[in-house]
């Protein structure tokens, strides 16, 4: 049976997958949710002999059902190849009591090359099975990692345009030259004077603006999402947490059955959102525990039940989870009030309007699958050294922030079960935040020192991704007011 896709916010509108990946947003403002969740397609012991592929093929498969075994195939053949640079794709390293889940040996070397790489082929291939002929422009807003990894999947793809919003002082000098350092003929990248979620609210207003919508699809145009509303992030994220089942059924750390942990570095609520559909698959987990950093509207939101963006946005050294306004925790409210979009929709416009809304007691009982944790910068640095005193093994600035609150959990719960850390960057690309809860004193080194010495304390080679960067040429220098979003955006597309 095929799965259909549904509005968050209550409209009739029902769409099948490729369609949901084709439009990004639905109409009403809502995001895309699949009707029902499938459940595991095999047994459990069976996944401990499939490979990252084989993996991704079932569990895509079930929710992308409007794609044929051999459109699917191609795509996921397409996007997890060498690109990675291990074979494995992701793998897991149990460091201490944790398992660390890799998740950052792609292009960008950050987590979202496992939906960014296979992004661009559901989408292209969404098109054509739509009969869909005018150009995709992909309109983006990143807080660092997603815009990268966006760029280096659109680059150079047939019929598909791709425009980047990032917060001009709100990246890592790494983060910001891999940026605009991108090659492609049909690359954008623009920096705004403002901060994520001014990025992030500036796209989706431009999404939402009929007139601009109906100029564009005038000059052959229309838009399309890489971020992680995008029902196609979604779907290739829940993969990482079942082969990573498969993964420690395979090394006997778990027998089949066995409940593990997942604690995820958070902060639009879209990786540890596809952990609660693996969860929902039939994947025994025990609690999904989401990190915040410093702004940790999330933590408040699972302590409370209220969502309070109104708070200074803080700059923290993991800056893609500097972040206010979760987008994906809309889609675990509406499964939360039993898929009621009436209801979803009431709170959407609270948190649009005033900032802030409360879910009732009994969506609260609803959460009991999850747990909020947050760490200070402070203890996020010291974790990264005393690991590193520890074990050997050096974590980048987000990875850390999951890592506190799993310490923490631990101690304060007891629960030993197997826990599950998605490490979501390697820690060459935060270097100078790395180096220096390592020792201080490195801070005088320049960047590119940081990385040479990086590689000599951790003992892990450069990535290509680094080296690259060094010698290549600046290619973008836009810089926009945060109202200008919308003039950039014409001028580029020459409307
Ligand atoms: C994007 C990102 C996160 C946050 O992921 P969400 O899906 O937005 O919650 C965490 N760490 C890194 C390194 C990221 O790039």
């Amino acid at each position: 049976m095929d799965i259909m896709y549904k509005s968050t916010r209550g409209s009739k509108e029902t769409v099948t997958a490729s369609q949901a990946i084709l439009k990004g947003l639905a109409d009403d403002g809502g995001l895309y949710v699949p009707d029902t969740i499938p459940e595991l397609p095999v047994a459990l012991d069976e996944l401990s002999d499939m490979d990252y592929k084989q993996t991704a093929y079932i569990i895509m498969k079930e929710f992308l059902s409007d794609y044929t075994q051999e459109e699917l195939k191609g795509c996921i053949d397409a996007a997890y190849d060498s690109k990675f640079d291990i074979e494995d794709i992701t793998r897991i390293k149990k460091c201490g009591h944790a398992y660390y889940m890799e998740l950052f040996h792609g292009a960008t070397i950050a987590f979202k090359d496992m939906a960014l790489s296979i992004l661009p082929h559901l989408l292209t291939c969404a098109a054509k099975k739509n009969d869909i002929h005018n150009k995709i422009i992909i309109l983006t807003a990143t807080s660092g990692d997603t815009g990268k990894a966006a760029l280096a999947g659109f680059a150079d793809v047939g019929g598909t345009g791709i425009i980047v919003f990032y917060p001009k002082d709100g990246v890592s000098p790494i983060q910001e030259k891999q940026m605009l350092t991108q090659r492609g003929n049909n690359t954008y990248v623009v920096g705004i004077k403002g901060n994520f979620d001014d990025a992030q609210t500036g796209v989706k207003k431009m999404f939402g603006n009929g007139e601009l919508v109906k100029r564009m699809k005038e000059k052959g145009y229309q838009f399309s999402s890489a971020n992680s509303i995008n029902i196609g992030r979604l779907v290739p994220q829940i993969v990482y947490y079942v082969y990573a089942y498969g993964r420690l059924l395979k090394s006997d750390a778990i027998k089949s059955g066995d409940a593990v942990n997942y604690v995820v570095p958070t902060g639009n609520f879209g990786n540890i959102l596809a952990a609660y559909y693996a969860k929902k698959m039939g994947i025994p987990v025990g609690k999904l525990i989401c990190a915040s950093n410093e702004n940790k509207v999330l933590y408040d939101f699972f302590r409370t039940g209220t969502y309070d963006r109104n708070r200074d946005f803080i700059l923290t050294s993991s800056p893609s989870m500097d972040i206010l306004i979760s987008s994906n925790l809309e889609r675990l409210i509406y499964m939360i009030s039993g898929y009621n979009g009436d209801k979803t929709s009431e709170y959407m416009k609270a948190l649009s309007e005033k900032g802030i809304y409360s879910i009732d007691d009994d969506m609260r009982r609803n959460l009991s699958d999850f747990l909020g944790g947050y760490a200070s910068e402070k203890d996020m640095s010291e974790c990264i050294k005393h690991v590193y005193d520890d074990t050997g093994y050096v974590m980048d600035t987000h990875t850390a922030v999951a890592a506190v609150v799993y310490e923490n959990y631990r101690k304060q719960t007891g629960d030993d079960a197997p826990s599950v850390i998605a490490s979501t960057a390697s820690p060459y690309k935060f270097a100078r935040s790395v180096m220096c809860a390592i020792d201080a004193s490195y801070d005088k080194m320049s960047d590119f020192e940081l990385i040479d010495e990086l590689c000599r304390v951790s003992g892990v080679d450069i990535p290509d991704a680094i080296t690259d960067i060094k010698t290549a040429p600046i290619l973008h220098d836009r810089v926009c007011a945060k109202e200008d979003m919308q003039n950039v955006v014409e001028d580029i597309l020459g409307l």
